[in-house]
């Protein structure tokens, strides 16, 4: 029986743990969930997976949902303490760190020091703070599973292989909604159609990564601290259907990639039962229903995230962390329908731009990068207003 913690458990990933948790009662027991707004999902998470502890944001949604509840309560807490102390709860021997964005990290990082394992699909957390994480992981001996469609793809890849043979890693990527839009009429583009993702279905801020390819820029960087690879030994290939989740080649020539519908719940299964594999609900692949699987380079034009995260990666320091930053703010823009879709990668630019990259020697001084880069977009945000 794996006890289990799930940061975010009413988001997109979140959800679909649950789902997986849900039919395999003889694996899996909850130990504690933290939520954001969503409190009727929470309730019905509590109702049927009776955690101990449960945390959400605020102490006014705590009180409510404590109302909410009738019989047997779990133990409700809330802010950055309910958050930690959910993430170290005693009993649970992994974390499922689901939450979206750089609020992922100080949970995170408390769940590897208390010696949780960790089903990682907060990237922003790698991105932000890759080398303290990566150094915390190896300090307390836990185990850190991709949820990543691509990072599991290249995880499972690696099965059986020599880290000192791979050649390069091969990330695919969908090309999200606007992959054949007309260049001039990206700037005018709807949130909603930059909400329609055509393979995936994923929370907002992902679904927004994923039409600018932050997200993919977000995964090279992502690749780097989980493989140890140089960025040159990291490529971006786009291949539409999204069947191929990404590869690895070899010294001799030979790739590895890791096939299969688009499906979440395939690659969280993954890191909540490596090296087991079980029964997912995931639809089986039907080779002969597939009408071609195609890949071509991304146009740097089209896609100019791509060049960004390169940067942040070369640069280094506490690059990535204000390049991360920016993007939550600049996305935040675009749905309020304050920026245009073209504007969300401008103003990462600019906020990289006006930074000077400095050594990141603690988690303070990430969120410290964190907290300097949402202040600089939004003043750049405000002078353009
Ligand atoms: P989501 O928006 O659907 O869910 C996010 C969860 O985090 C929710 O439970 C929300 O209440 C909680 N949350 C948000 N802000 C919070 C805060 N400040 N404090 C505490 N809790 C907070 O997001 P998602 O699509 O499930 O993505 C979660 C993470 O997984 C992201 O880092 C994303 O990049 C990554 N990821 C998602 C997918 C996917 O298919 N959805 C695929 C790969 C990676
Ligand atoms: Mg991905």
């Amino acid at each position: 029986m794996k006890k289990l913690t799930i940061l975010g458990s009413t988001g997109s990933i979140g959800v679909s743990t649950l789902e997986i948790v849900a039919s395999h009662p003889d694996k899996f027991e909850i130990v504690a969930l933290t939520a954001g707004n969503n409190l009727t999902l929470l309730k019905r998470q509590i109702e049927q997976f009776s955690p101990q502890v449960v945390s959400v944001i605020t102490e006014e949604s705590a009180l409510k949902l404590s109302k909410m509840l009738k019989g047997k309560k779990p133990e409700i807490l809330h802010g950055v303490p309910g958050l930690i102390a959910a993430a170290t709860a005693p009993d649970a021997s992994m974390v499922v760190a689901a939450i979206v964005g750089a609020a992922g990290l100080l949970p995170t990082v408390a769940a590897i020091k208390a010696g949780k394992d960790i089903a990682l699909a907060n990237k922003e957390t790698l991105v932000a703070a890759g080398h303290l994480v990566m150094n915390l992981v190896k300090e307390h001996g836990v185990k850190l599973y991709p949820v990543d469609s691509e990072h599991s793809a290249i995880f499972q890849s690696l099965q059986g292989h020599r880290a000192e043979d791979v050649k390069r890693v091969i990330l695919t990527a969908s090309g999200g909604p606007f992959l054949n839009c007309q260049l001039e009429k990206l700037a005018n583009v709807s949130v909603s159609d930059a909400l329609n993702h055509p393979n995936w279905s994923m929370g907002q801020k992902i679904t927004i990564d994923s039409a600018t390819m932050v997200n993919k820029g977000l995964e090279i960087i992502e690749a780097h601290w989980l493989f140890n690879l140089p960025a040159d030994r990291i490529d971006v290939v786009i291949h539409p259907q999204s069947i191929i989740h990404s590869m690895v080649e070899y010294l001799d020539g030979c790739v590895m990639a890791q096939m299969g519908v688009p499906d979440m719940k395939a690659p969280i299964a993954y890191a909540l039962t490596f090296p087991e594999r079980v029964t997912t609900g995931v639809k089986p692949l039907d080779l002969t229903a597939l009408t071609g699987l195609t890949f071509f380079r991304p146009e740097q034009s089209r896609f100019p995230s791509l060049r960004l995260a390169y940067r942040a990666m070369h640069d280094g320091k506490s690059m990535p962390a204000v390049m991360n930053a920016a993007n939550e703010v600049a996305v935040h823009s675009f749905l309020s329908g304050k920026i245009r879709f073209t504007e969300i990668v401008e103003y990462i630019e600019k906020t990289m731009e006006s930074h000077s990259p400095h050594p990141l020697d603690s988690v303070e001084a990430v969120l410290r990068a964190d907290r300097w880069s949402r202040e600089k977009t939004r003043e750049l945000l405000c002078e353009a207003l």
